[in-house]
């Protein structure tokens, strides 16, 4: 199938637009009035030079595959793995038919990226997802606390819940690079070449869209053969002449999982190279963290709980001991976060 072969980035699709300075911009208002009222919705399961691969009833006796086409009244509109479309025409998936998207559903999350902290054209990257699962190397490559901030901000900005995995802890200990996510709400695993934690993993994709994210040699490919045998990711190529590894599946793919306890979605994404923040709001990220949020209801305004903010009430509840160790954990992440924010020159 040619859309699992993949090809170059730049076969993919990416469909910009201006981000307005709206927080509620996270749950874009994407509904058009279907004038189709025939409609099938279909989950987008992927994407290849303009041609949709969806999935129509899905969980019906009558599931099958589509290729389909963007209607042309669309125009720009981003349509990405994980939308729920509304498809006409010959959805019967047969040998050399093609149907037509002609709108998707209000979506629940979107994640997006900007190609740097400076810019606010976004690119949009999944629809729908609920969790995100960044996996990240002890190793070979070294892992950077400051990619995992981006990610992690990027997810608790969309809504979206973060796991992390750290492969290759048979080639280093991830003790002290795991003390940096102290104070988060972040379920972490570890996985090594001969032991990988897949019962665990997998317990955590049931009932889920779980969209996987991470820099390109951290075993990411080799997580979602494991755990989706038919992906048949390319892993650990590496190509003689540039010295990179190839990526033969380079586009974003949903997979079914299904474990010995449910279902659920993985959706696969390429090596992300940089994970730009231009359009995020910070008070997405502050309002990730319930507690503190609560306790800065008294902050004053425009406070930026920095920690040479003027009378932050987290602050002071911290100093106070009224938050316990956790929450002077949970603030020092907290800080961090919002410091990648602040300094949103570099690129990790
Ligand atoms: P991706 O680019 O993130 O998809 O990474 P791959 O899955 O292609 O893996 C990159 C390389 O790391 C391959 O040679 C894998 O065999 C290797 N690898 C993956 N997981 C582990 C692990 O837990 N331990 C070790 N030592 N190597 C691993
Ligand atoms: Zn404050």
């Amino acid at each position: 199938m040619s859309w699992l072969d993949g090809a170059d980035d730049d076969d993919e699709p990416e469909y910009d637009f201006r981000a307005r300075p709206n927080p509620k911009a996270n749950r874009p208002r994407t509904k058009r009035r279907p004038a189709h009222d025939d409609a099938k919705i279909a989950r987008v399961l992927g994407v290849d030079r303009g041609r949709y691969n969806v999935l129509v009833g899905e969980d019906t006796p009558d599931e099958h595959r589509v290729l389909a086409t963007r209607a042309r009244e669309l125009r720009k509109m981003a349509i990405v793995t994980g939308d729920r479309a509304r498809v006409v025409g010959d959805a019967s998936g047969d040998e050399g038919t093609l149907a037509r998207i002609v709108g998707i559903e209000e979506r629940t999350s979107l994640l997006r990226r900007s190609a740097d902290d400076t810019d606010n054209v976004e690119r949009v990257i999944v629809a729908n997802a609920d969790q995100m699962l960044v996996v990240v190397a002890a190793a070979d490559p070294e892992p950077r606390a400051r990619l995992v901030d981006r990610y992690l901000i990027a997810a608790l900005d969309a809504g979206i819940r973060p796991l992390l995995v750290v492969t290759k802890t048979d080639l280093a200990d991830p003790t002290v690079f795991l003390d940096h996510f102290e104070g988060l709400d972040l379920e972490v695993f570890t996985s090594a070449q001969e032991e990988m934690p897949l019962d665990r993993i997998g317990a955590a994709l049931v009932g889920h869209s779980t969209v996987f994210v991470g820099h390109s040699g951290v075993g990411k490919s080799t997580l979602v053969n494991a755990l989706v045998p038919s992906a048949l990711r390319a892993t650990g190529h590496v190509n003689l002449v540039t010295g990179r590894g190839r990526h033969t599946s380079s586009s974003t793919v949903s997979y079914r999982y299904a474990g010995a306890h449910g279902a659920g979605w993985v959706i696969d994404t390429p090596g992300v190279r940089s994970f730009g923040l231009g359009h995020i709001d910070p008070a997405n990220i502050l309002a990730a963290f319930t507690d503190l949020a609560e306790v800065a209801e008294e902050c004053p305004r425009g406070c930026t709980h920095l920690p040479d903010a003027p009378d932050c009430a987290i602050i002071e509840a911290v100093e106070e001991g009224k938050l316990g160790e956790r929450g002077a954990a949970r603030l020092d992440s907290l800080q961090r976060l919002l410091l990648t924010f602040e300094s949103r020159d570099t690129r990790s």
